[in-house]
């Protein structure tokens, strides 16, 4: 697959709703490169700056958007719902891209010990600047992946707006849906022209991996671009292998929505299982560690929940030799900064 037809088949793709200003910057990390031994320790480090994407502080969940929002204005919808944790960053940029496209939002947000939804910060703070209909839910029982509490929230809420005379469009958690799918897979031509006009042929890609639309678009991006990076997914959460088979189906329907003869297989899909620690949003150590070393080298903003997890698995194959350092590797940051500015944040980070 030559990245001619890439981009031909990009050409056909389904409309966006645009919320991105243009391409994320591409640039190198060589402070954190010298921090982690230098050319003889570490391949050059660079980085995709998707925590620029899109309104409202940005992250990768703007670009899974275009795509979805597109599609829900096609469908004549008058409001978005959708799911995720108290502090969710899909939440947020859910109710800012529905600010944007003259759409109605209603929320259904899952409170936990850590964050009970009580306190007005972070992504929630901002979910009600943007106006959104909220909806706090309970968690669903220990160990259970359907939450029941979160069914009947989103049907009775569903059923109000119908009652109302509005038109609501589902919005599947993370955007992680075939069509938001495509937007990954257009990042992926996006980073193959940026690498390529500055010589780069990197090894490996680094991201998070929770709903894995991210990565889904990411694996099938990488392939249909002709580009020669092994994406390597940091899972942020447990939940393999059902979401390993997750990714391969949005993967497969997404290359079908572009005409796409293209599929991904499950042995196409690298996801690391040792940095999330207890479990998603739990901190972790090598978290901090890495937040703290990217901030003080790099002047960039991670996040506890998702892009430090992240980071501290690459800072991890780094330090344990993994990579030869005579090749280049990027990190895709996903965005997430909202989450510092909250209590839990604040304690994950060792500076509350
Ligand atoms: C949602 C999110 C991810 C994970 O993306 P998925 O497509 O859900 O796997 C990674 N980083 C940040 C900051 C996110 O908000």
């Amino acid at each position: 697959m030559t990245a001619h037809t890439a981009s031909a088949l990009l050409a056909s793709a389904p409309p966006r709703f645009p919320l991105l200003a243009g391409p994320t910057p591409v640039h190198e990390l060589s402070r954190l490169r010298g921090a982690l031994g230098g050319p003889s320790r570490c391949p050059r480090l660079w980085i995709k700056r998707d925590d620029l994407a899109g309104p409202a502080l940005g992250g990768n969940k703007a670009r899974k958007l275009e795509f979805v929002v597109a599609d829900a204005l096609a469908a004549g919808a008058t409001h978005l719902i959708t799911v995720g944790a108290v502090q969710s960053n899909h939440a947020r940029m859910t109710a800012a891209a529905a600010c944007m496209a003259g759409l109605g939002c209603t929320l259904v947000l899952t409170t936990s010990e850590r964050n009970p939804g009580t306190r007005l910060e972070g992504n929630l703070l901002l979910d009600r600047l943007f106006g959104a209909r909220i909806r706090l839910v309970a968690p669903g029982p220990d160990g259970s992946t359907e939450n029941p509490h979160e069914a009947e929230a989103i049907r009775e809420e569903t059923e109000s707006l119908r009652a109302a005379g509005e038109r609501p469009y589902m919005v599947a958690i993370g955007a992680s849906m075939p069509v938001g799918t495509l937007g990954y897979v257009m990042a992926m031509e996006e980073l193959r022209g940026q690498l390529d006009a500055v010589g780069i042929a990197p090894a490996r890609l680094y991201f998070g991996a929770g709903s894995r639309g991210t990565q889904a678009g990411v694996v099938l991006g990488t392939k249909l671009a002709g580009a020669g990076w092994m994406p390597h997914g940091i899972a942020v959460s447990p939940g393999d292998p059902a979401k390993t088979a997750r990714a391969v189906g949005l993967a497969n329907d997404a290359a079908a929505l572009l005409g796409s003869p293209v599929r991904v297989t499950e042995d196409e899909i690298v996801t690391h299982q040792e940095f999330y620690g207890a479990g998603y949003a739990l901190p972790t150590d090598a978290a901090r560690e890495a937040i703290h070393l990217m901030a003080r080298t790099e002047g960039i903003l991670t996040d506890p929940v998702y892009t430090g997890k992240t980071l501290s698995g690459l800072l991890a194959h780094v330090r344990g030799g993994e990579i030869d350092p005579g090749t280049s590797v990027v990190f895709l940051h996903t965005g997430g900064a909202p989450a510092i500015f909250t209590e839990a944040g604040a304690s994950a980070l060792g500076v509350g």
